[in-house]
C-alpha cells in the first residue's frame, strides 16, 4: 500500500522527470502546437512540490497538489493535469493506506476527470491515449491478483505504449487539431507526459 508519504514522492518524482524532460516535451509541443508543454508542466509540478502539506492523508496530498498545478500553469494541460490529481484524490476520502484496489478506482476516477473537462476519447491524440490504456492494464493487473507495485508498473508500459500510439493519428482535440491532417506523424506531447507521470508512480510504488 501507499501512504502520504508516498504520494508526496510521487509528486516529486513526477517534478524530477519534468524538469530533465521538460525541453523535448517543449519539441514536441513546438512541432504540432504552440511549444509550451514542457515549460508549462514544468512549472506545474514545481509550484505542486512546493504546495506539499504535511500531516495528511493521501487523498488531500493529491487535492493539494492538483490544486497548485491549475493555478501555476498555463494551457489546456493545467487544468486537466489538476483535475486528475483533485479526483483522484477525492476518490481516496480520508484513509491513510491506499491499496492497489483503490488506487486503480482514483485512477479511474483521474480518468473520468479528464475526459468530463477535455471531452476527448481513445484516438483523439491527446493525454488520454495514454491514460485510458494504463488506467485498463492497472485494472487487469488487478483482476490478475497482482499487487499495487506489478498494477502500477503495467499501467506506466501501457501509458508509454499508448503514448507511442498517437504518432500516426490525426489530432481531434486541443491546439494540435488545428493542423489537421498535419498533426500526423508527430508524438502527442500530453500522452508523452502523462506517461512520465505513470513512470514516476511505478518508481515509487517500488
Ligand atoms: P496548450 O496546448 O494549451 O499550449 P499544453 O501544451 O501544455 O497546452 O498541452 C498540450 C497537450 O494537452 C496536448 O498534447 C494534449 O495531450 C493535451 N490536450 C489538449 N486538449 C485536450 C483535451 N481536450 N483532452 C485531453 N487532453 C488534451
Ligand atoms: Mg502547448
Ligand atoms: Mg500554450
Amino acid at each position: 500500500s501507499m501512504d502520504a508519504g508516498d504520494f508526496a514522492a510521487w509528486i516529486r518524482r513526477t517534478a524530477e522527470r519534468v524538469s530533465a524532460d521538460a525541453e523535448r516535451l517543449t519539441r514536441l509541443d513546438a512541432a504540432i502546437g504552440d511549444g509550451d508543454h514542457g515549460l508549462n508542466l514544468d512549472r506545474g509540478f514545481r509550484a505542486a512540490v512546493e504546495a506539499l502539506p504535511g500531516d495528511v492523508p493521501p487523498g488531500a496530498v493529491l487535492i493539494a497538489a492538483g490544486r497548485a498545478i491549475v493555478s501555476k500553469t498555463g494551457g489546456a494541460s493545467g487544468p486537466l493535469y489538476g483535475t486528475a490529481l483533485r479526483r483522484a484524490g477525492k476518490a481516496f476520502g480520508d484513509a491513510a493506506d491506499v491499496d492497489a484496489a483503490a488506487l486503480g478506482s482514483a485512477l479511474r476516477a483521474a480518468l473520468q476527470g479528464v475526459q468530463d473537462l477535455g471531452k476527448a476519447v481513445e484516438g483523439d491524440k491527446t493525454m488520454v491515449d495514454a491514460l485510458a490504456p494504463a488506467v485498463a492494464a492497472y485494472e487487469a493487473a488487478l483482476a490478475d491478483g497482482s499487487g499495487l507495485a506489478g498494477c502500477a508498473r503495467a499501467a506506466a508500459e501501457a501509458a508509454a505504449k499508448g503514448a507511442d500510439g498517437t504518432v500516426p493519428m490525426r489530432a481531434r482535440k486541443g491546439r494540435a487539431s488545428y493542423l489537421g491532417e498535419r498533426s500526423e506523424g508527430h508524438l502527442d506531447p500530453g500522452a508523452s507526459s502523462t506517461a512520465l507521470v505513470l513512470r514516476a508512480l511505478a518508481d515509487v510504488a517500488g
